[in-house]
């Protein structure tokens, strides 16, 4: 994926991951981010793949590193080397399967094992142009979000809807957290 900007002097670099069902639309919420294309077809490849862009917070200039599973879940074989050093995680599920979400508490346990403490962490409920096929309500994401302390939306790849809020909140929030930290 774009290893673009890399001449470009950045006061921060973030890690960041998608974790979330085969499916869901992780890697497509990730093109649409880093190069705003949407896929049709399912990815070919298996192995992590990851994403850059620079995004300027207040005054800073901060390159978001973005990894993506890229097929790697369907092995649960996810390991501790995708988590470490990130920061935020986008906990994605597909609002038209209701078994991607009943799978996010499973996800929630693997990232606070091997995530660190205070990772940022959204639940993404995505692909939410499909509202005839819903099969998981709004409210009850935001509530479970609500109860597990995360922050909450629903978004779209296809349509390109709320896709650029999520990360730059996911990247606001980081940035909130590291520069609070190094008072
Ligand atoms: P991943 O396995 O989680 O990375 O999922 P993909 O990004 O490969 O998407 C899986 C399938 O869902 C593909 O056929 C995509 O075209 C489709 N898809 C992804 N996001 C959306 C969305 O927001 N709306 C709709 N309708 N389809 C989507």
């Amino acid at each position: 994926m774009a290893a673009d900007a890399f001449d470009e002097e950045c006061d921060y670099l973030f890690k960041a991951v998608l974790i979330g069902d085969t499916g869901v639309g992780k890697s497509n919420l990730l093109s649409r981010f880093a190069k705003d294309e949407f896929r049709l077809d399912s990815k070919p490849t298996i192995g992590v793949e990851f994403a850059y862009r620079n995004i300027k917070v207040g005054d800073k200039l901060i390159k978001a590193q973005i990894w993506d599973t890229a097929g790697q879940e369907r092995f649960r074989a996810i390991t501790s080397s995708y988590y470490r050093g990130a920061l935020g995680a986008l906990l994605v599920y597909d609002i038209t399967r209701r078994s991607s979400y009943e799978n996010v508490s499973k996800w929630l346990v693997e990232l606070r094992e091997f995530g660190g403490e205070d990772m940022v962490v959204i639940l993404v409920g995505n692909k939410c142009d499909l509202s005839e096929s819903r099969e998981v309500e709004k409210e009850e994401g935001k509530g479970f979000a609500e109860t597990e302390g995360l922050c909450f939306m629903e978004t779209s790849a296809l349509r390109n809807l709320n896709v650029e809020e999520v990360f730059l909140q996911m990247i606001t929030k980081i940035y909130d957290m590291t520069s609070q930290k190094s008072l």
